[in-house]
């Protein structure tokens, strides 16, 4: 097969899926007798070619989600031309990578420590001084529903403290929360305690407004808790080549 005709094949594929998964959220969100619009898709591409990203971009797609950040600092250079582009960081960052992270992304979903959101302030601050950026950086807070220290995520007990110090970090700018319900865990009950939490968070902070939940398999589940972005990966790429956070 040609190139080209490989890329037709690959567009005609992502924009079928596409379809379906647009009209998954949206059969949710009419379900859930919530506001047309409510509800965002992030197309989570880790693994897959910075020419999947391009054909997503070409459907309209502006958002992207990817785990690492090595990836995610390749793709942003190799796509730094399609303008608006705006890449979310959903897997766990190390503090290590704050200041990389913080001169190409949009918003960070993984927050779950002070050292961390120090570290990212310290980035974004670096990165608006030096015209690499235009805005603070956009974080979530990620809960951790099991504190299950292997996936991430910060405790409920930690959210208010977190909160106030993304709030006061001038580089930082407070999107709201982000969780992945626990393993084996029913989804319907992790995204109920999740809403609650971020009623919660709310009242403090109102612009908190981002409710990351759901991926392929749970996203239903989500919207009807409340989800604002549902993150998929599986359901628009095709299985991954390797499994893996
Ligand atoms: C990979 C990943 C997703 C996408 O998961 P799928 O089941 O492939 O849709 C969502 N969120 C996070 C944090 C991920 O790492």
């Amino acid at each position: 097969m040609s190139a080209g005709a490989a890329v037709t094949e690959r567009t005609a594929e992502l924009s079928e899926n596409l379809d379906r998964v647009l009209a998954r959220i949206e059969a949710a969100r009419a379900d859930a007798g919530r506001e047309p619009g409510s509800v965002r898709l992030l197309p989570v591409t880790k693994f897959f070619p910075a020419s999947d990203i391009e054909i997503l971009y070409r459907l309209g797609r502006r958002e992207f989600g990817e785990s690492r950040e090595q990836e995610a600092a390749g793709k942003a250079a190799d796509l730094s031309g399609l303008a608006g582009i705006e890449w979310h960081i959903i897997g766990r960052l190390q503090r290590n990578k704050a200041n990389a992270v913080a001169r190409y992304a949009h918003t960070v979903h993984s927050l779950d420590s002070e050292r961390l959101a120090t570290a990212l302030d310290r980035g974004s601050l670096a990165a608006l001084e030096a015209g690499l950026r235009a805005e603070p950086l956009r974080v979530l807070i990620q809960v951790s529903l099991d504190e299950d220290p292997a996936r991430g995520g910060a405790a409920e007990r930690e959210l208010d403290m977190l909160a106030e110090r993304v709030g006061d970090a001038e580089g930082l700018r407070l999107g709201g929360l982000m969780a992945i319900p626990p393993l084996g865990d029913d989804p319907d009950s992790a995204f109920a305690r999740l809403a609650t939490l971020h009623t919660r968070l709310l009242a403090s902070h109102p612009a908190a407004t981002e409710l990351s939940a759901g991926m392929s398999g749970d996203l239903e589940s989500a919207v009807r808790h409340g989800a604002t972005l549902v993150r998929v990966g599986t359901g628009l790429m095709g299985a991954r080549p390797i499994t893996s956070a």
